[in-house]
């Protein structure tokens, strides 16, 4: 069987299963709690925080995993929108099934598209590097797109394509519950507010997406354009209000 194959015959599998647990008549996974916060940094420099014990941490997000599977498996080889003729591959997103921080980008660029993961090229790198900053690790936040395939030429997102994905998006969001979600860019926040918005008006003021706090922050592809001190001081403030609004601690 070839990769592709045996993912999908994973996915189908894992979809049979829960089909038969509803015709079993269980039609609700219990949401674990979130885990213990990570203490706030003490040090200057950017730090990464210990990993939960790994039983704890595969109890806690099993039924968020299960969810998340589901999903996947709902989206299958989708073809739904133009998007499909050219990707190579989805990009559904990764991280931790129980994450307390949801970051959500605007669609998987050339190296997203051939890895299936998304936030790897030179964005993701800084992405990453903004992450371990505040004091997480890039494993125990979930990182998405609002579109699961790469716009060609890494167009924005045409808005039909924004719509054909935004139940998957929201699915998403609901299985993980996250405390928080981060948005990146203009394109991001204006889905879930159902609205265009400018980013340079609405980055670093929260607003709500169904009952959970967001915050709209720039684009680390923006900032790697513009790489002042002025956009880097605004992300980081950015993920600094985000920390203390999950943790209740600052960064340093
Ligand atoms: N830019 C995005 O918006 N998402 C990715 O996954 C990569 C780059």
């Amino acid at each position: 069987m070839n990769p592709a194959d045996e993912r999908a015959h994973t996915l189908r599998r894992i979809r049979d299963s829960l089909q038969e647990l509803v015709a079993d008549g269980i039609d609700y996974l219990p949401r674990p709690a979130k885990r213990a916060p990570v203490p706030a940094s003490t040090g200057f420099r950017p730090r990464v925080a210990p990993l939960a014990a790994p039983t704890q941490q595969s109890d806690a997000a099993s039924g968020n995993a299960l969810q998340l599977a589901a999903i996947r498996a709902d989206l299958g080889d989708c073809r739904r929108c133009g998007l499909c003729e050219k990707r190579k591959e989805i990009v559904f997103g990764e991280g931790a099934a129980d994450a307390r921080v949801v970051f959500i980008g605007e669609g998987p660029g050339e190296e997203e598209d051939k890895s299936g993961r998304p936030f790897v090229g030179r964005a993701g790198e800084l992405l990453t590097k903004m992450i371990e900053a505040v004091g997480w690790r890039r494993e125990d936040v979930y990182i998405c797109n609002i579109v699961k395939c790469r716009p060609p030429g890494n167009r924005d997102p045409l808005p039909d394509e924004v719509e054909t994905c935004r139940p998957f998006l929201e699915r998403q969001i609901r299985a993980i519950a996250p405390l928080a979600i981060v948005t990146l860019g203009k394109p991001a926040i204006s889905t879930l507010l159902g609205r265009t918005v400018a980013i340079t008006k609405l980055r670093g003021q929260w607003q709500e997406f169904q009952g959970i706090p967001v915050l709209p922050t720039y684009h680390p592809a923006y900032l790697l354009r513009n790489y002042t001190r002025e956009t880097r001081q605004a992300v980081w403030d950015d993920l600094r209000a985000v920390r203390e609004r999950v943790e209740g601690t600052r960064a340093p």
